[in-house]
């Protein structure tokens, strides 16, 4: 059985020594996260090489992801260990003291956020469990009244779904992570709580002056602002993450599927690859077995045509990221299959022109009930385009840069080849022999040429 969604599993303390992570790619990872909001420098860098190290030993490309933990508001200490009940109604000050906080006051370590912060707009803590509105803003504080109460204690999470944050996208942090980053050579790397396009410019920016290496660029979806201009960000991005942790703290809740639905929508018309994430196994940091809902989330990842789901806490820090790897294959594989053996007419919304030519490449796959496309790809550009018209069998990529092949394991339906003399000797055969593909009519794509093969 074929999965065609791909799984982007993210490492921590439970996943990240060298046999985990060879059971966790034979169970279906096809990339795997560092997330430089816990950790940095050679303690990430040594997942980065074990990661590397796996691949190697497998013979089978593996995408890594170094995710940046960006522009993360938290507010500061408080003089004890306690919570504070916070009640509807009362005044509550955010200042630049680093004096340890109260019940009506803290520290908050962002002069940017207080200077670009408005009277009426909101201010989020702990998860959105408490509501704010700023009444008035002072060179060094702001003061806001409680809409919605609840507990709150230290280093707690600060969200601002109104204001446009007038910041330097990369904090020092995520530039020292970068820099480091960048001497591993990864991948991707992913950029949070991004506002516009702008932003991912900056980052290309910063990696082109420091590499040649062609590191693709992931914008994480996890701030209103990003939502509101997503063709422009998804225009100069490599590919997005819907990161529905933040963005259902920032945006109502509600609207976070029909968001989702209009990104991976998005992507697919502009050829870009799409990663549903937060949550989608979440139960199973501390169960053998997912929810029903769960189960349901991550097939629905499916049938909305994604490329990647992400597993985040399950893999790093749960009880059993294998299993929890493999029970997200298995439900992957099984909507997988059911696309296509009950297929929609993917012609009527993908809204791409008839004589688009990676959609000339899908149907005449589809209408010679090809078992196969098989691309010769230098940069990864043909093979991306294609799969983001969702054809109903896999896509054989074979090429012979290894950075590409890794980047193509985040695109749907995807199977990467590297080996330069499959490549040099356009030996489609065995390119398919590679993946087991049963033999019959391929298509084959090389260099701009287009033609329909028979493998007997
Ligand atoms: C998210 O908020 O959904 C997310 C993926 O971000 P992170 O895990 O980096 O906080």
């Amino acid at each position: 059985m074929f999965k065609y969604t791909k799984i982007t599993a993210s490492v921590g303390p439970k996943s990240e020594n060298l046999a985990i992570l060879t059971k966790m790619v034979r169970a279906g990872a096809n990339m795997f996260r560092i997330n430089f909001s816990h950790d940095t420098g050679a303690v990430q860098g040594k997942k980065i090489d074990a990661i590397r190290r796996v691949a190697r030993e497998l013979k089978s490309p593996v995408g890594i992801i170094v995710d940046l933990q960006g522009p993360k508001h938290r507010i500061g200490n408080f003089a004890t260990e306690d919570k504070y009940k916070l009640t509807v109604g009362q005044r509550f000050v955010f200042d630049t003291d680093e004096t340890p906080g109260d019940g009506t006051r803290v520290c908050l370590p962002h002069p940017d956020v207080i200077a670009s912060m408005r009277p009426g707009n909101r201010i989020l803590l702990n998860d959105g469990k408490i509501e704010m509105r700023v009444d008035s803003v002072q060179p060094t504080k702001i003061i806001a009244t409680v809409v919605r109460g609840n507990e709150i204690w230290s280093r707690r999470g600060f969200n601002l779904p109104d204001t446009f944050v007038d910041t330097n996208i990369l904090t020092d942090k995520d530039k020292s992570d970068l820099e480091y980053a960048i001497t591993k050579n990864p991948d991707f790397v992913a950029v949070s709580f991004v506002q516009s396009a702008t932003d991912i410019e900056y980052v290309r920016d910063f990696i082109t002056e420091r590499t040649s290496h062609k590191i693709k660029i992931i914008a994480k979806i996890e701030r209103p602002h990003a939502v509101h201009d997503i063709d422009n960000i998804v225009s100069v991005s490599d590919g997005i993450m819907i990161a529905r942790g933040d963005l259902a703290v920032e945006m109502p809740f509600e609207q976070v599927p029909a968001i989702s639905r209009h990104i991976i929508r998005t992507c697919r018309q502009m050829n870009k690859p799409v990663i549903m994430a937060t949550q989608m196994l979440g139960s199973m940091v501390d169960n053998e077995f997912p929810t029903r809902a769960e189960i349901s989330d991550v097939a629905n990842a499916a049938y909305l045509r994604a490329d990647a789901c992400m597993t985040s806490e399950e893999t790093t820090i749960g009880i059993n990221p294998v299993h929890t790897v493999e029970t997200m294959s298995r439900i992957l594989s099984y909507a997988d299959m059911d696309t296509i053996a009950n297929p929609y007419d993917w012609s009527r919304i993908d809204n791409i022109p008839e004589n688009n030519w990676s959609r000339s490449v899908a149907s005449m796959a589809h209408l010679n009930n090809a078992s196969a496309i098989i691309v010769f790809d230098r940069d990864g550009v043909a093979t991306t385009q294609i799969s983001c018209r969702r054809p109903d069998m896999p896509i054989i990529a074979v090429c012979n840069d290894e950075t590409v092949a890794n980047q193509l394991c985040l695109s749907r339906g995807v199977y990467p080849i590297f080996d330069p003399e499959i490549f040099g000797h356009r030996d489609e055969k065995m390119a398919a022999q590679i993946l087991k593909i049963k033999l019959g009519s391929v298509v084959i794509v090389d260099d701009g040429t287009i033609s329909l093969r028979d493998l007997d």
